[in-house]
């Protein structure tokens, strides 16, 4: 591990690795990736790694556009020598309620204005996509085809190595114990290998972003919260898009290996670090998806697994430099779409740090937003 670095970013999920990527493609020679266990053991290789366009602010639209015609290009900007599995199945959301009917409506206004091609369907409509969906209480739908879901393992992978021959020193196994602040700016990060010089830091903690932040003297308003979800033994494709409920509380895809990934949240979950399984999510999980999608009666759970939400007051992302420490910039907060913000992430952290114009309009989402009350209201968030 090197012993001095220009930039030390903490965390090997899709966040850590594509700010590595785009720091060394920009020609930053000295960047070092800690991660305290393997790459992608936080979130990122918990998630259902759904990426949609469907959002309903402006900005959120832009960031995860821009992010999926990343994901595009991944695979071949990355050199990867194995699949990303993307697949743009589309999102079919649904809506229960009129009042959802009309926020889909305005979301589609706005989505429609920045060039992301959704629409809004008639059940009949939706059950050309989804001939089983069982459409009893639904009002309507939205879909978009080009949302849709990757490998997130091979992803982030492909994010790492590209940075590794660009000059990346990761280090996997590699705990960060401590930072060092000496008259309000970084000057180093300890680890349980060592410790490095350097005047940044990109705390890319994921679930442990708060306890980072602590280590830097920053209580950032950020809290983790278990988020479970399970995989199907594998069978015939049957589901080609993704399909979500805000208000039944549920999201389904069926990855390409066939195995079928499904999640829903809980307000009772722990808020801490607790990545353990309960039976009352298989429960609940198979009520509400047998009842939105009957045919998953007969087929059987592989595996179920959990993993952290790290949330924001806003459930927004915050992203950028800190005030109070100068040189320690934070990518976290992402609630339950850091995944599909991962290469803007990347991308939006290089210019942070490079001091460049954003090409992003993220200007919103800085830490300052909750000491000036600015909060932002996204309505589609799960
Ligand atoms: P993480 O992937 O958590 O990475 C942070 C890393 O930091 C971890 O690997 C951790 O080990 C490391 N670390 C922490 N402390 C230290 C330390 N002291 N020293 C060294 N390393 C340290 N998002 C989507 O976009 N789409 C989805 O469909 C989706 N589904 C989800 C489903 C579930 C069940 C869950 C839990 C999340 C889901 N998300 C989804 C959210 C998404 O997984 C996260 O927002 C995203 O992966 C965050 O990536 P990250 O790199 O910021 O954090």
């Amino acid at each position: 591990m090197k012993t001095t670095a220009e930039v030390v970013i903490i965390g090997g999920g899709i966040s850590g690795a594509a700010t590595a990527y785009y720091l060394a493609k920009k020609g930053v020679k000295d960047v070092v990736l800690i991660e305290k266990e393997y790459i992608s053991s936080g979130a990122t290789g918990r998630c259902g790694a759904g990426i949609r366009q469907q959002w309903g602010t402006e900005m959120n639209c832009i960031i995860s556009k821009h992010s999926c015609e990343m994901f595009e290009q991944a695979q071949e900007e990355l050199e990867y020598e194995y699949d990303i599995e993307f697949k743009q199945g589309g999102y079919l959301l649904l809506a229960s309620t009129e009042k959802e009917e009309e926020q889909f409506k305005k979301n589609i206004k706005l989505q429609n204005s920045l060039g992301i091609d959704s629409k809004l369907l008639t059940l009949d409509e939706a059950k050309e996509i989804v001939p089983f969906l069982n459409t009893d209480g639904l009002v309507c739908c939205a879909f978009h085809q080009k949302d849709g879901h990757l490998n997130p393992f091979h992803t982030t992978q492909a994010y790492v190595n590209a940075a590794k021959r660009l000059g990346v020193d990761v280090n996997t196994f590699t705990e960060v114990t401590d930072i060092s602040v000496e008259n309000g700016k970084i000057v180093g990060v300890k680890t349980n290998k060592g410790d490095i010089s350097t005047n940044i830091v990109v705390n890319a903690a994921g679930g442990w972003a708060q306890k980072i932040g602590q280590m830097a003297g920053v209580d950032l308003p950020l809290y983790s919260e278990r988020h479970q979800i399970l995989v199907s033994e594998p069978i015939d494709e049957i589901l080609k898009p993704m399909v979500m409920s805000f208000s039944l509380n549920l999201y389904c895809q069926q990855v390409p290996h066939g195995g079928i990934i499904m999640g829903r949240g809980d307000e009772t979950e722990p808020r801490d670090l607790r990545v353990t399984s309960s039976w009352q999510f298989l429960d609940e999980m198979a009520k509400t998806v047998t009842h939105i999608l009957p045919p998953l009666k007969n087929i059987r759970v592989l595996r179920q697994w959990a993993g952290l939400y790290n949330m924001s007051p806003d459930r927004q992302p915050i992203y950028g430099p800190v005030d109070e420490v100068e040189g320690f910039y934070v990518a976290a907060g992402f609630s339950g779409h850091g995944f599909m913000f991962g290469p803007s992430t990347g991308v939006i952290m290089s210019e942070y740090i490079l001091g460049e114009e954003m090409s992003l309009p993220v200007d919103a989402l800085t830490l300052n937003r909750f000491k000036e009350g600015k909060l932002i209201f996204e309505p589609s968030v799960v």
